[in-house]
């Protein structure tokens, strides 16, 4: 019977299923499957795939192994250019753009509050996520591997962090995401911008004590809720400056923060 040798880098191993989980693999082929129907049967999404070598040519998620052959699968190399087209994605993406799945749900909130471009739907199944993820040209982030083994998604990541903080850093070192960020420039709760707006003009809709002690004030231009410097601004902003500089850089001059006090964590 023919079979493959498939070597995986380290950081991949983690991802192989238990009784897999040894740098060189052994794989009897029982059909023409693809590489990439391989490596997943295995339990490594294709995201997590950065380059793969057949005998040292490099080949793309179609290769269908067919004789022996010694088959190199390697992680993505931090930081992930997602601009700059590759064998195994070769439709770059123009922006950052997110998607985030519920099991990192918390997540969502920190991206929107550095200015990322964040879709959230808690109540979405994965083959919504992976429908948006390909029609937006979104990055799918989550903990899910089956989501990520999904062939509409091609840029995912999953994410290892426990804590939404720590999954924040995550994201950006892996990324490379660099400032200037547009922290406190979204709504943290749909996404969209939010933009000045008249004390008056909200006036009704504001409890006593912050019509009384405030005079700056936001509104999301979709979802309409109204964000002011409360006492949760500055915990904020030092949770922020506690993971980078980088993203609390220059917003000193915007007004920001939460109406119904939208809780971080
Ligand atoms: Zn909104």
């Amino acid at each position: 019977m023919n079979h493959v040798h498939l070597h995986f880098s380290s950081p991949l191993l983690s991802f192989l299923k238990r009784k897999h989980q040894k740098p060189i693999l052994s794989y009897n082929l029982q059909r023409k499957a693809t590489i990439k129907d391989i490596i997943e049967s295995l339990g490594v999404p294709h995201t997590e795939i950065g380059h793969i070598f057949a005998d040292n040519r490099e080949i793309d998620f179609c290769y269908r192994p067919s004789e022996s052959r010694s088959i190199h699968i390697r992680h993505v190399d931090a930081p992930f250019n997602v601009f700059k087209p590759s064998l195994l994605r070769k439709q770059p993406l123009k922006e950052f753009r997110f998607i985030v799945d519920v099991n990192v749900g918390k997540l969502s909130q920190l991206l929107r509050l550095i200015g990322l471009d964040t879709a959230y739907i808690p109540d979405a199944s994965d083959e919504e996520i992976a429908e948006a993820a390909h029609q937006q040209q979104r990055i799918v982030l989550t903990k899910d591997m089956g989501l990520l083994k999904r062939k509409k998604i091609i840029f995912g990541r999953f994410v290892k962090a426990i804590h939404p903080e720590q999954q924040l850093k995550e994201i950006v070192d892996f990324f490379g995401l660099k400032g200037p960020f547009k922290t406190f420039s979204r709504c943290l709760l749909c996404n969209s911008y939010i933009l000045n707006v008249e004390k008056e003009v909200i006036f009704h809709r504001l409890e006593p004590k912050t019509k009384r002690y405030y005079s700056d004030f936001r509104i999301c231009s979709s979802c309409g809720q109204i964000y002011w410097q409360g006492s949760h601004y500055e915990k904020l902003i030092a949770m922020l400056e506690n993971i980078s500089e980088e993203f609390v850089k220059g917003v000193s001059c915007c007004p920001a923060n939460s109406s119904h006090q939208t809780k971080m964590n």
